[in-house]
């Protein structure tokens, strides 16, 4: 079986699905790989670390395409300009993709649409379970991991101001002040980034675990006195707040936005709409120079002002709705989601003679298209 890894071709994606580990391990399962020409350009690995890894370097992705059985991604299949056509029909008929698809996404209806036509069995990094087991294969988690450091960098960089207390001749420069809401994957790395810094950290989460964590890494928790049973649903994760409740959260977090030079926005309940938790007045009440990084954008964002893809200024105050952060630091993130490939790969083959486990609950949760069919459930439901 050949396992081709094309050049990702989505503006600004600099992340690849296999570094020349990755190749190897793949390699020593038993599979035939072959990389695209230049597709660890963005990672800065050569054509030869891949060919010395074991993989074959094709300059055509036409070619990459049309010869691999399983195909694997980073992003989405997107229409290739250079061959006039959409990647989805640069897959042969009956092959494998897998790849990041948000099925249920709407934008991304089409997408899974064309891969049923196509006969693809398509699965999606994104829906695979948070278990034990599926640890080394959630990409979400580690792609949520790079985001959450990325997002403090990112507005360092867009702050006039220093973040650590810094003692002068003059006097004392005071530390910046964060506030985190949402202390999930990105919230806790976003805490620990920020406290590194020398930042004067607050966070804020429905959960009273994700407090407890972002306690323990030196935040102060801002109160949210909400029933255990309003907040909390089945498996520990958080629920969907009711309007009241967001109103109420609003009335509670609007002087710590004020009082804060940068806010980093990650609060989401799996599967929905991103809750708006800081709107257009709060933003205004901010001194000019802070910064939101708004990370929840893909679901809708926490800030009522956010635009998707753009760092805007309102009353002064900077707003990013940056989408694919970890793209920006893509040779780690390249690194992270490798390896949770390759993880996923050796589970999905597990059975031997590289027949896939189509049985398995991780499989299962992840699958999106098979024989002609959409099987993911959250697509599916999105779709009616
Ligand atoms: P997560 O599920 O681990 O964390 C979300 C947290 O939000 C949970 O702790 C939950 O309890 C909390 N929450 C839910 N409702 C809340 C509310 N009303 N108030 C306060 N907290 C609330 O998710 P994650 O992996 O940390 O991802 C967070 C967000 O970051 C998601 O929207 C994800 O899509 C986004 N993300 C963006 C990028 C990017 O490049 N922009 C990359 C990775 C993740």
């Amino acid at each position: 079986m050949l396992i081709g890894i094309p050049k990702e071709i989505l503006a600004e994606e600099k992340r690849v699905a296999a570094i020349p580990d990755t190749v190897r391990k793949f390699v020593d399962l038993g599979f035939n790989v072959a990389v695209e020409s230049k597709a660890g350009e963005g990672i800065l690995i050569s054509d030869e670390e891949y060919e010395m890894a074991g993989a074959t370097v094709i300059a055509d992705a036409d070619r990459l395409y049309a010869e691999s059985d399983l195909v694997l991604k980073v992003k989405q299949p997107v229409f290739n300009a250079q061959f006039e056509t959409h990647e989805v029909e640069m897959l042969h008929d009956g092959c494998t993709l897998i790849t990041f698809l948000h099925p249920a996404t709407p934008d991304n209806h089409e997408i899974v649409k064309r891969l049923r036509d196509k006969n693809v069995t398509a699965f999606t990094m994104d829906g695979i379970p948070r278990i034990s087991r599926a640890q080394r294969m959630d990409a979400l988690s580690s792609m949520s991991t790079v985001t959450g450091y990325k997002s403090v960098l990112m507005a360092a960089n867009h702050m006039a101001k220093f973040i650590p207390m810094i003692g002068t001749a003059i006097g004392t420069v005071k530390p910046a002040a964060f506030l985190v809401v949402g202390a999930g994957v990105v919230g806790l790395q976003a805490i620990a980034t920020a406290k590194r810094l020398g930042g004067v950290v607050k966070a804020m989460d429905i959960r009273k675990n994700a407090c407890t964590e972002a306690e323990s890494l030196g935040a102060k928790v801002v109160e949210f006195d909400i029933p255990e049973e309003l907040a909390v649903g089945a498996g520990g994760y958080a629920k969907a707040l009711e309007n009241e409740w967001i109103e109420i959260e609003q009335g509670i977090l609007a002087p710590h936005v004020e009082a804060a030079d940068v806010v980093i926005l990650s609060a989401l309940v799996p599967g929905e709409i991103a809750p708006v938790l800081v709107s257009g007045k709060m933003v205004s009440a901010m001194n000019p120079g802070s910064v939101i990084m708004d990370v929840s954008v893909d679901q809708g964002g926490n800030c009522e002002v956010t635009e998707p893809g753009r760092f805007i200024q309102r009353s002064g105050v900077n707003v990013c709705g940056i989408q694919n952060i970890p793209g920006r630091m893509a040779v780690h993130a390249s690194w992270l989601y490798a390896n949770n490939m390759y993880y996923y790969v050796e589970n999905l083959f597990k059975n031997g003679d590289q027949i896939p486990d189509l049985n398995d609950e991780i499989v299962k949760a992840s699958m999106v298209t098979h024989k002609g069919v959409i099987l993911h459930e959250g697509a599916l439901k999105a779709m009616r």
